[in-house]
């Protein structure tokens, strides 16, 4: 069914499905590593792209095509690219278009392994890069060398909730031909949709809202045109950061939920957060759908709901972060995001317990953050665990 001009919903459920000679209602999975020509001459039209059709699943496979062409659509991008996870999604990105001499600017409160994996080993390849709240304009306009490549956003940063203006950042960007990455894990395209806002490529992490019921990993790269996704798509085959199909069928199965999955898990996350802003044991709260968060506007100019993260401050700091850990019964104590269950986490006594007080401060992790990464369970079964366990501080 051609979805182009179908609505979000209707794209999430149809667009990229393909269905089999025996009339398969879903995409079936395609659990194969290599395919058979049909002669010498077939095997020889393919590789040199002279007719389409499938090689060897690293290159290409029917399931992981149908999953990076819905992906395309939900995006309006040229092309998707389905990798292993968000971080080989990261990396391929990297590796596509920086090289030794280049410099690349990024917002400093990026999910860590996107930093570390940048610091720690693109750097030692002779990659030079800058992290800075890219929420303030004029430090990316300051940041700006002669050789710099990229500007890699993430907007709603974690676990600071920081927005940056992706118009904006984008239209400072073009200015010096440097080409724009928007990791967009925390939004979704049915939020939020960089590449109309101006962005060259986004990332997800489908570990997340995409595939959302906690039980794959899994990244993809959506690319706005088609000679850039050419040379992305290229690094990624070079470099073997490619999906598997059965993985690619459960994101398909996934993504189909999206937006009513979305629609209630902020729904619930907004009366958590007006629950939360109201207690008396919290000291602060951050949640872009509360007028009290300061880029509530920016918040409902750029994104077309507010979704289900919330970070707050527990008034006791860190032992009051521990108490609440131990007795919260219904959110889960896991990291990540995004799927069906509510999950909670106390990054100073647990993700970033390993880490320099001094580093997790400059990262913003103070003693009292708590993040809440709200779920679609029964609103008030999730405010009530939170009220019983705040009680016990
Ligand atoms: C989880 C996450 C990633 C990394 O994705 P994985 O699937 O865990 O490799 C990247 N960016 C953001 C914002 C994330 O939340």
């Amino acid at each position: 069914m051609n979805t182009k001009n179908k609505g979000f919903d209707t794209k999430l459920i149809h667009a990229g499905d393909f269905h089999d000679e025996f009339g398969s209602a879903v995409t079936p999975i395609y659990q194969t590593s290599t395919f058979s020509f049909k002669s010498a001459e077939h095997g020889a039209n393919l590789f040199a792209g002279k007719e389409q059709g499938f090689i060897y699943t690293r290159i290409g496979n029917p399931t992981i095509n149908a999953l990076e062409n819905k992906l395309a659509e939900l995006e309006n991008g040229f092309g998707g690219i389905a990798l292993a996870s968000g971080m080989a999604a990261v990396s391929t990105v990297y590796a596509a278009i920086l090289k030794t001499g280049d410099h690349m600017i990024s917002t400093g409160a990026v999910y860590g392994p996107s930093r570390a994996v940048m610091e720690s080993i693109f750097a030692d390849f002779g990659v030079q890069s800058t992290y800075t709240n890219t929420a303030v304009l004029e430090n990316i306009e300051k940041a700006i060398r002669p050789n710099t490549k990229m500007l890699y956003l993430e907007t709603p940063a974690n676990p600071t909730i920081e927005l940056t203006d992706i118009k904006a950042a984008c239209e400072i960007a073009h200015k010096h031909n440097i080409i724009v990455v928007v990791d967009n894990t925390f939004s979704s395209p049915y939020l939020q949709k960089p590449l109309n806002l101006g962005a060259d490529i986004v990332l997800h992490s489908l570990t997340k809202f995409i595939n959302g019921h906690a039980d794959i990993v899994g990244g993809a790269l959506i690319v706005k045109d088609e000679q850039l996704y050419k040379k992305v798509r290229k690094t990624m085959t070079y470099m073997g950061g490619n999906m598997d199909p059965h993985q690619a069928y459960l994101v398909i199965r996934g993504v189909k939920t999206l937006s009513i999955r979305i629609d209630r898990a902020q729904e619930n996350a907004m009366k958590v957060a007006e629950f939360l802003e109201n207690h008396p044991k919290i000291e602060w709260i951050k949640y872009p759908g509360l007028k009290s968060f300061p880029q509530h506007e920016l918040a409902k100019q750029q994104m077309t709901g507010f979704g289900s993260m919330i970070s707050f401050g527990v008034k006791g700091g860190y032992k009051a972060g521990i108490v609440l850990m131990n007795n919260v019964k219904l959110a889960l104590l896991a990291v990540s995001l995004g799927g069906v269950e509510s999950l909670i986490q106390h990054p100073a006594s647990m993700t970033h317990a390993g880490v320099s007080k001094e580093a997790r401060l400059e990262a913003g992790i103070t003693d009292e953050l708590v993040r809440y990464a709200v779920g679609i369970e029964t609103v008030e079964d999730i405010i009530e665990d939170l009220e019983q366990a705040l009680a016990k501080i």
